[in-house]
């Protein structure tokens, strides 16, 4: 690095090479400490740490003698690089150390409430309070390293694609993505409210209409969300829209990105990615985001079981079977566990049967009973199941069994060691249902339940061969939208707009909007669809997620400098915060409270 006025290298970049130079460093005391006459300081900064040596006979002995450095104290210091005698083969400084001339501090600092350590004794919370220190990690500070990575190739490969970054509003009118928006009140217009951008959807359109062909941005997008390891209140997205395009050729461009980044930043080829059908994926995982890393389909096994008197078969709506490789000698006490684990409210099974093809080539189920070994062989070889296989059975209502084999699946994946963070299996996912019955989901408005709802967004355009069936049966309707999968991660999604006025409408209707309030919310839209609005579709990315998928984490805050906790607070600043009694008359909100 080039020298600055303080220091003339880094705490990283001083080799072998550079021995008998004089330096100046700047950087934070890790630890020090006295070997026989000498005292030993490891100086760190953002790009390493370089061990400096004082032995007493040198100058400056009175500030090192006295003081000692505490943790964390900001130092300046200048001496000569010699060879080490005992080397450090995990540091790349490892070779050399400085023998110091001259030392200054430059800051104290008070003793950090936890240790600047890649295992520190910090927990969460207090982390999270003194982020500004844990960023100084170097695990922190490396995951926000890869996230500059990703964004930067990002930024390559579209610009090399002629997309533009255009940036788009913050305060904005609400867009209907599916979440509640946060509001921001207006002191201006007294009463009215901006809403933050749950996604730039309507201006990226916009921006087709004004024929800028293809724009991306690295984007903040806002949702007000019950919170999950995976959410955060503000996230980013790599938003993106292309004119003049079909399904395929999004496909083929974004399948391109990402191909681009794992070669760049993880130097890994991936293949062609392939796709599967909502419907599939559905019926073969249970799941819209399958983890294809391995098989273990769900297995229709309703022919199969059922007229065998066995009555919790014989009454279910559904059976489904999986087939754990290799799983054959799981114990009792596993397999109670593992039905246990089924029953837990979040799975909500009624219970597991299990077949065991053992070793021998014998077979032998929890339902003896009712199945003989006859017919346990069928179920084998309905599985395509071998000597040391391990077959589970679900039962019960369709949707709800279809899901806890989708969770058995992944959890005998976990189990099986089947899961590694290393392998990378992409998917997309396509021809998702355009709309979806809303019986009341948490996350919607109360307003909004008991009416279809847009399973992407209302912008999505229904395949030409499914518009039909608006009138008849909106619920078989078919997009244009698809999903991009990687390990059982929704990485993002996008879809082929609807770029003609009437259709809008229609959809609008479809959804509920009476003409009034479609003109009131996206008159704007639907009235530049009149000036000539060009075939268009697009997807976004989910950056934080696609970061951490990258570290091989499975939460996305340790993606983001400034992460808020899991009940959406910013613990450091203290956020949100109420305001005073001034700024509230100002924006013209009274807030009433309760006695
Ligand atoms: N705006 C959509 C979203 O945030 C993505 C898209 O359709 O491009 O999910």
């Amino acid at each position: 690095m080039l020298p600055t006025s303080l220091r003339t290298n880094t705490c990283g970049e001083l080799r072998i090479s550079d021995i008998n130079k004089i330096v100046t460093l700047c950087g934070w005391v890790q630890k020090t400490r006295k070997l026989g006459g000498a005292t030993f300081i490891d100086l760190r900064d953002r790009y390493g740490i370089t061990q400096l040596i004082f032995s007493g006979e040198d100058g400056n002995s009175e500030i090192l003698n006295q003081e000692g450095f505490s943790r964390e104290t900001v130092l300046k210091v200048t001496g000569l690089v010699i060879e080490r005698e005992s080397k450090n083969k995990n540091l790349p400084t490892g070779d050399i150390e400085i023998k110091l001339q001259n030392v200054e501090i430059l800051n104290n600092s008070i003793t950090p409430p936890f240790t600047i350590e890649d295992e520190t004794d910090g927990g969460d919370e207090l982390r999270m309070k003194y982020r500004y220190l844990d960023l100084r990690r170097n695990v922190v500070r490396k995951n926000l390293e890869l996230r500059h990575r990703i964004a930067i190739e990002t930024r390559n490969y579209l610009d090399k694609q002629q997309f533009l970054e255009v940036e788009t509003p913050v305060l904005i009118k609400s867009t209907p993505e599916g979440a509640r928006d946060f509001v921001v009140p207006s002191r201006m217009n007294p009463n009215q409210f901006y809403a933050l951008p749950q996604s730039p959807q309507t201006f990226k359109q916009l921006l087709m209409v004004s024929g800028f062909d293809r724009y991306y941005q690295i984007v903040k997008c806002f949702r007000d969300e019950d919170l999950r390891a995976d959410r955060q209140p503000e996230f980013t997205q790599i938003d993106c829209e292309m004119s003049f395009v079909e399904q395929e050729d999004i496909l083929q461009t974004f399948e391109g990105l990402i191909k681009h980044l794992f070669k760049t930043v993880k130097g890994l080829d991936i293949a062609s990615i392939p796709r599967m059908s909502y419907a599939d994926a559905m019926k073969y995982y249970g799941n819209d985001k399958p983890d294809t890393r391995f098989e273990m389909k769900l297995i229709d096994f309703n022919s199969t079981t059922k007229g065998k008197s066995f009555k919790v078969f014989d009454d279910a709506e559904t059976v489904i079977a999986i087939c754990a490789k290799g799983a054959s000698e799981y114990t009792r006490k596993q397999l109670d566990e593992l039905t246990e684990w089924v029953k837990r409210p979040q799975i909500g099974a009624t219970g597991l049967v299990y077949a065991r093809f053992n070793i021998d080539g014998t077979l032998k189920s929890s339902v003896d009973k009712f199945y003989n070994e006859e017919e346990l062989k069928k179920w084998a070889e309905i599985c395509n199941a071998e000597k040391g296989d391990l077959i589970l059975v679900l039962a019960g209502a369709e949707d709800k069994t279809r899901k806890a084999a989708s969770e058995l699946r992944l959890e005998m994946g976990n189990r099986l060691g089947l899961r590694d963070k290393n392998i990378f299996s992409c998917l997309w996912v396509i021809d998702f249902p355009l709309l979806e019955w809303n019986e009341g989901d948490p996350n919607l408005l109360a307003s909004l339940a008991g009416r279809w709802h847009a399973k992407h967004h209302p912008f999505t355009s229904p395949k030409p061969e499914d518009i039909e069936l608006l009138n008849t049966n909106p619920g078989a309707v078919r997009a244009n939208a698809y999903d991009i999968v990687v390990n059982g991660v929704e990485i993002g999604g996008g879809s082929i707009r609807i770029h003609n006025k009437d259709l809008q409408a229609k959809m609008f209707d479809v959804l509920g909007f009476s003409k009034d309030d479609a003109q009131k919310q996206f008159g704007f839209l639907m009235n530049a669809f009149e000036f000539g609005a060009p075939p268009h579709g697009g997807i976004a990315l989910g950056f934080d997620r696609l970061c951490s998928l990258f570290g091989g984490a499975d939460s996305i805050r340790d993606f983001i400098a400034f992460p808020k906790n899991n009940s959406g607070r910013d613990v450091m600043i203290d956020a949100p915060s109420e305001i005073s009694e001034e700024q509230l008359k100002e924006l013209n909100i009274n807030i009433i409270t309760k006695k």
